[in-house]
């Protein structure tokens, strides 16, 4: 099979990483698919299974690890699993295109380290823990506790930027978008 490349974009909840994806993804020269994460969390707002997430149960979710079906996968918060499917990247390489993945930073850092000089690993860095919190709430499809406890996750996600190919910096989404445009361009076309 021909294999194409793996891009990741990992950051902490509310850095913006979601909309650079998106941003990405209507890009055409880029030839990218978005990798579609099985979750065991419910769907928010207009989220759509098979587009946003494979929205599953845990006990499915946990039949899956059983299998050794994931190529990785996280509790990423407390009972919240998420994770890729081995037949998700073959499915997205079967069509001849590059994927994208909008996942977290323990997960995007495994991918990297399983191909490592296939994947691009992009660490997308918020302006301040303060701003991040701001964002989470303007999102507002969250309990207060959870919201918090993303939070509280994010500075322990924030440590872990060394270690990516690359860091960008989202202090202005336009700026941020231009950046990763051209930071995947130039992987891809290499
Ligand atoms: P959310 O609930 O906000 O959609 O996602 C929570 C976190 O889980 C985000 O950081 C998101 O990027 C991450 N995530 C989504 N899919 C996956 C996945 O397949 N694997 C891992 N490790 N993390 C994921």
């Amino acid at each position: 099979m021909n294999k194409g490349k793996l891009i990741v974009f990992s950051a902490p909840s509310g850095s913006g990483k979601t909309t650079i994806v998106k941003h990405l993804l209507g890009k055409e020269d880029l030839n990218l698919e978005f990798s579609i994460s099985a979750a065991s969390r419910d769907p928010r707002g207009e989220e759509v299974h098979g587009k946003d997430y494979y929205f599953i149960s845990l006990e499915q979710f946990k039949k899956h690890i059983k299998a050794e079906e994931f190529l990785e996968w996280e509790e990423v918060y407390r009972d919240n699993f998420y994770g890729t499917l081995k037949a998700e990247i073959e499915r997205i390489w079967a069509m001849g295109k590059n994927v994208i993945f909008d996942i977290d930073v323990a997960g995007g850092l495994r991918i990297k380290h399983k191909f490592p000089e296939q994947t691009l690993a992009v660490f997308v860095k918020p302006p301040s823990v303060d701003e991040l919190k701001r964002r989470l709430k303007q999102r507002s499809t969250e309990s207060e506790d959870k919201i918090n406890m993303r939070i509280a996750k994010a500075s322990v996600e924030l440590a872990t930027a060394p270690q990516f190919d690359t860091i960008i910096k989202n202090y202005d989404l336009d700026t941020a978008k231009e950046e990763a445009y051209q930071l995947v361009k130039e992987f891809v076309n290499k």
